[in-house]
């Protein structure tokens, strides 16, 4: 038995630990749960926050250990990878050839099969869209066989964003994106408010990437940040985050000081020193490795662990253009009325998918990425304000994401899906998965979980 959690750690549960290569081991496994009346749960890297990757009592699978490159055609460039690669792997193959993958997450260590299953997205989210538009082909394994899925069978996006509840994706095929170098100029603008937030995105309309962080405890005042990819940038630019802060203390070092920081009074005053550094930096363009750019958060190893034992939680909602400014404002208002202000706050930019995924989250609209201190203490204090933060993005035609999500409820994700969604959901779990073998902590928490027949 395997004590599992997500990145936020904020819930464990036991299961039973697997590490199938290969699909003759998914089958062992598979007969292995019918005998004995297990359920299957995939977990890839363990990169999404909340529950997805694991389940209790039952065979989880942990595929990171299937991960060889199977095909790199810097021709065409197009990669042909076992479900375990990680998003590492992919860049520092095809850097050096010119390529970038289309869409990363602001970590480079998921799976390609786990950032597939969740169909991740960028900060290039409102051109690129989200993974799954990039992908050629994958081969999904099921007690039923293996199935070769291309974008015009109905299931390859019922898969892709499905969470691993309908089978095992074993291979993929995947567009990477030309770039001229591993360089990119990115521009700081300092946003007073929302007013700046959200006119700081309009005004940077044609960057290959936008990203904007917020103070929750300032009243929408931030640091914005455009990047285009740089024409005469170096191709070899040595692309390693580097090892120690500011050249001089090891990185191991920062969470335990963050951690002693960890609180609402620490964590308002790094906020006002980080909204300080966005004045001086106001309008400066300075050139960055696209690795350094995409992936800040990899930057301080185990920065998660600064949120004490009971871990963290992350509130990601994506709320159509029109009402974000008005719902965003409210909800850290919210928060701020709990005196419950979320440690970090992330905002993107989105558009509608491109094709009709199955637990699809993206509008054209905005997202706002909330990471909260999980605190127990303060009873349902803190559980009372994620349900009127669900509602208000509820009522405002919003969404959410799976690989972001802790709180919802059954009843929340029937509202954020909707009927025809859920009873598509259940047609492909029938069909695909019929005796209900794939299940998670995060389906049977939101009433996904099909029982066996
Ligand atoms: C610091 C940080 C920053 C992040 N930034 C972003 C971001 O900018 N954008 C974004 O979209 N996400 C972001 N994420 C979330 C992360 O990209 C996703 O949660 C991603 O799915 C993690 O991949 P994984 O390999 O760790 O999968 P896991 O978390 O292990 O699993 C995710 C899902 O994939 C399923 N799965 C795993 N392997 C398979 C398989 N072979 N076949 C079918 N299903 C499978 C699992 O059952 C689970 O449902 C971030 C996460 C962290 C920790």
């Amino acid at each position: 038995m395997a004590s599992l959690q997500g990145f936020g750690g904020n819930c464990r549960s036991d299961g039973f630990l697997f590490h199938p290569t290969s699909t003759a081991d998914l089958h062992e496994v598979a007969d292995l749960a019918l005998q004995s009346g297990r359920k299957i749960a995939l977990r890839g890297s363990a990169r999404s926050y909340g529950d997805p990757a694991q389940a209790a009592e039952a065979f989880v699978l942990d595929l990171s250990q299937w991960n060889q490159i199977l095909d790199w055609n810097p021709e065409t460039g197009v990669l042909v990878a076992e479900p375990g690669v990680t998003l590492e792997q992919i860049w520092r193959l095809t850097l050096p050839d010119g390529y970038w993958p289309p869409v990363v997450s602001g970590t480079m260590r998921p799976t390609l099969a786990g950032a597939l299953a969740m169909n991740i997205h960028g900060k290039n989210a409102a051109d690129a869209g989200t993974l799954g538009e990039w992908v050629d082909r994958i081969d999904v394994w099921s007690p039923r066989g293996t199935h070769i899925l291309l974008p015009d069978d109905p299931d390859f996006a019922n898969v892709i964003s499905g969470a691993g509840l309908l089978g095992v994706i074993t291979q993929v095929t995947l567009r990477m994106k030309r770039v001229p170098s591993g360089e990119v100029d990115v521009k700081s603008l300092h946003a007073a408010d929302w007013a700046g937030q959200f006119a700081a995105f309009a005004e940077e309309e044609g960057a290959d990437y936008r990203v904007s962080w917020i103070d929750a405890f300032g009243q929408g005042r931030g640091h914005f940040h455009s990047a285009h990819y740089a024409e005469d940038g170096r191709k070899d630019r040595a692309q390693d985050l580097p090892s120690r802060i500011l050249g001089l203390w090891p990185k191991a070092w920062v969470w335990p000081i963050l951690r002693l920081l960890n609180t609402r009074g620490g964590m308002r005053s790094l906020n006002s020193v980080k909204a300080l550094g966005a004045k001086f930096a106001d309008n400066k363009v300075h050139r960055q490795g696209l690795v350094e750019f995409q992936f800040l958060l990899d930057y301080v190893p185990n920065w998660q662990r600064a949120y004490g034992a009971d871990g963290l939680l992350q509130f990601q909602p994506f709320v159509p253009k029109d009402h974000a400014r008005e719902v965003f404002q409210a909800l850290l208002a919210d928060a701020a009325d709990a005196r419950m202000e979320p440690f970090l706050a992330v905002m993107k930019r989105h558009r509608a998918d491109k094709l009709n995924w199955l637990f699809s989250y993206a509008l054209d609209g905005y997202s706002l990425a909330l990471d909260f201190k999980v605190q127990p203490a303060s009873g349902d204090q803190q559980k009372d304000l994620l349900r009127r933060m669900t509602e208000r993005v509820l009522d405002a035609g919003g969404r959410f994401y799976f690989a972001k999500d802790s709180v919802l409820s059954p009843s929340e994700v029937q509202r954020y899906l909707g009927e025809a969604t859920l009873a598509r959901y259940h047609e492909a779990k029938t069909r695909l998965d019929p005796n209900g073998l794939f299940t998670s902590d995060l389906a049977r928490r939101l009433g996904l979980e099909i029982r066996t027949p």
